[in-house]
């Protein structure tokens, strides 16, 4: 499958285990939340899945390709929207875009393709030559979500990407992003809050490091 599978992984900060027999999957075409307060092992596993670390036990697969022993392969398949801004202040977001097509290998006319489609995406395309400083923060926050799309990835991870917008530029996001999934890729969205999972295909909750429930939005009641 072209999604994101994730078996039996587990991490350890020294003693402290962070992550403990995590598996679950997200299948193309999927909204799946990964909810959990802060603490439950959120971003670990974000960074596992960006190889900025590597589990003690498990695996993890992106798109079929096994992350630690494809690693170029696997990162090639991920896009990512931190909770930390990446754009440039005082360069257009198109000058951004461009910046970051280019660590993918893309350039000129491919690039340009690609940076229009992305856009498009986050329904920005009119405000591409805009200076990100400009731009309020729900809609910095969709040019985040576009940079993460530039290469064209089939999974797209978020980490907490509605904090501090308002409830109009949250409802943006999250439908465009339910409409990216529409498109086949698979999206794995973190969130702490429970209100956020209800827009979801699929909810994991993770607690204490541990995978504690995985199903449907609806199946939730009583969680964390
Ligand atoms: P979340 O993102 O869901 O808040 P984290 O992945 O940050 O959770 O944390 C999971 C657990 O790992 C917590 O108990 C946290 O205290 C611990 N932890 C996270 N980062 C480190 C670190 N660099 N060193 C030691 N412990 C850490
Ligand atoms: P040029 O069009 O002249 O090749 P680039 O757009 O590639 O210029 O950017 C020039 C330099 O500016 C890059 O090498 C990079 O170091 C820096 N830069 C551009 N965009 C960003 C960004 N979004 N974040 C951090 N650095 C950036």
């Amino acid at each position: 499958m072209n999604g994101l599978e994730i078996n039996h992984v587990s991490y350890r900060y020294g003693e402290r285990k962070a992550l403990d027999d995590v598996s679950f999957q997200v299948e193309p075409g999927r909204f799946c939340a990964l909810l959990g307060p802060n603490g439950a092992g959120k971003s670990t596993l974000f960074a596992l899945l960006t190889r900025l670390i590597v589990a003690d036990e498990g695996a993890i697969q992106v798109a079929g390709f096994d992350i630690a022993r494809s690693p170029r392969a696997a990162l090639a398949r991920i896009g990512v929207v931190f909770q930390q801004p990446t754009l440039d202040l005082d360069m257009t977001v198109r000058r951004n875009l461009r910046y970051f097509a280019g660590l993918h290998g893309l350039s000129g006319r491919s690039a340009a393709i690609a940076i229009d489609r992305a856009l498009a995406q986050l329904g920005m395309a009119e405000r591409a030559d805009e200076v990100v400083r400009s731009l309020n923060g729900g809609h910095r926050r969709r040019m985040e979500i576009a940079r993460a799309l530039v290469h064209q990835p089939d999974i797209l991870l978020l980490d907490e990407a509605t904090v501090g917008l308002d409830a109009a530029a949250r409802q943006a996001i999250t439908d465009h992003v339910h409409e990216l999934a529409g498109t086949g890729l698979a999206v794995l969205w973190a969130t702490h809050l429970v209100d956020e999972v209800a827009m979801a295909d699929q909810v994991v909750v993770l607690h204490r490091g541990r995978v504690r429930s995985d199903g449907p939005a609806g199946e939730l009641a009583g969680e964390s």
